[in-house]
């Protein structure tokens, strides 16, 4: 499985992976999907949001137990980083068929659809939309760089954008979803272990900052006459830096836009955009909040305006208590298998509101990710699935 999906949307300079929603690449790994399921006589089918449905046994059947994660990517990103979830998952189906193990209940694998909001800007498209927490008028006009509006991409890739929304009686018929996930961080390499199990997800959120000063001439304009909105910018991102170690939490200015963008012109506006996280909801809108202040405030001096817009956020998620100590006891016990809160947004994290929710993380042995280099071991991704069957095993065939 590896072999075919390797190539696709590979950036053949960085090796880094370009696979963002409706675009070729990505149905490239949506071919793949579809093959994968037909080469196991799954059950294929799309659902109203564009996410990949294999079921094996009756989908109407109820308290189905679902398994499965992303082939999207971010710019630039890694090899394992979603695709190991859904490789896993197919994986884990072939181990168990291989150990004869007879589901009791539905079994299905699920390529949720842009996980990563690359695109499009909003995280977890796929699974919002199904869970009623995107609404279709909203997802219909987000624009990627070029001005494409979702809408106008799914259409493209064959998909109807009249049809994205809520899904809640696919939701009902799920008993159980375990996402497997690469780990996005050191803690199980720290630990010694190859697979943990997830135990919560941080609160998380992206914010627009619109710093907007004046254009003039670089070589004309007196230091004391300008109001250029990089140096706000560039003050911000480092308060940001600060505030967040003194938080114990994370923030990052990963992505600016600056107008008009030329080498001899003071910018007239420079945009940033803030990721943030945090253990808990009142510390991240607390170190939310001071970056803001810090920006206004330098803002000020610099005779810059500053505005924020918060354009997505997601609240903290702990993971259904009993099905996560139900997969701890079902890899060994709380003795054998770690569980581990993580910083990284993921699909399970938006259906554990609708459904019993759960995660199995794998090694990461520097804990890179969204990054080229992102990596896993062979060992560690055979002993994921190894895992993931056993889960398998216990919530759906016993
Ligand atoms: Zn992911």
């Amino acid at each position: 499985m590896w072999r075919d999906l390797l190539p696709v949307g590979r950036d053949s300079g960085t090796g880094g992976y370009r696979r963002y929603a409706w675009t070729p690449a990505d149905a490239d790994c949506r071919a793949w999907f579809r093959d994968q399921a037909a080469a196991r006589a799954l059950t294929y089918e799309v659902d109203r949001n564009g996410n990949q449905w294999a079921w094996l046994g009756d989908p109407a059947a109820g308290d189905a137990v679902v398994t499965g994660s992303h082939l999207d990517s971010v710019p630039d990103g890694g090899a394992f980083d979603g695709p190991l979830g859904v490789i896993s998952s197919f994986a884990a189906l072939d181990e168990l068929r291989a150990r004869g193990a007879t589901p009791t209940r539905p079994l299905a694998i699920v390529n949720f659809t842009d996980e990563e909001g690359a695109r499009f800007g909003v995280a977890c498209a796929g699974s919002r939309l199904t869970a009623g927490r995107l609404t279709p008028e909203h997802a219909r006009q987000l624009r990627d760089a070029d001005g494409v509006t979702l809408a106008a991409a799914m259409e493209k890739a064959g998909q109807d954008p009249e049809a994205i929304g809520a899904d809640p009686e696919r939701l009902a018929r799920i008993g159980a979803f375990v996402e497997l996930h690469v780990e996005q961080g050191r803690a199980l390499d720290l630990s010694g272990d190859a697979v943990g199990v997830a135990s919560a997800i941080w609160p998380h959120g992206r914010w627009r900052f619109d710093f907007a000063g004046e254009a003039n001439h670089a070589g004309t304009t007196r230091l004391d006459d300008r109001r250029d909105p990089m140096l706000t910018y560039a003050n911000t991102v480092l308060a940001a830096r600060k505030k967040a170690r003194l938080a114990g939490a994370l923030a990052t200015f990963g992505k600016v836009a600056v107008e008009p963008n030329g080498v001899n012109a003071i910018a007239s506006l420079v945009r940033g955009w803030l990721d943030s996280r945090a253990a808990d909801e009142a510390t991240l809108a607390d170190l939310v909040a001071a970056i803001e202040q810090a920006a206004t405030e330098r803002g000020a001096r610099d005779g810059v305006a500053v505005t924020v817009v918060r354009e997505s956020f997601t609240p903290v998620v702990e993971f259904a208590h009993d099905l996560r100590d139900r997969l701890t006891a079902l890899l060994g016990g709380a003795a054998t298998v770690p569980v581990l809160p993580t910083g990284a947004g993921h699909d399970a994290g938006i259906l554990a509101a609708a459904v019993p929710t759960a995660m199995l993380f794998v090694r990461n042995p520097t804990g890179v990710s969204h990054s080229p280099a992102e990596s896993a071991a062979e060992d560690d991704c055979v002993a994921g699935v190894t895992a993931l069957a056993d889960v398998l095993e216990g919530l759906a065939c016993s």
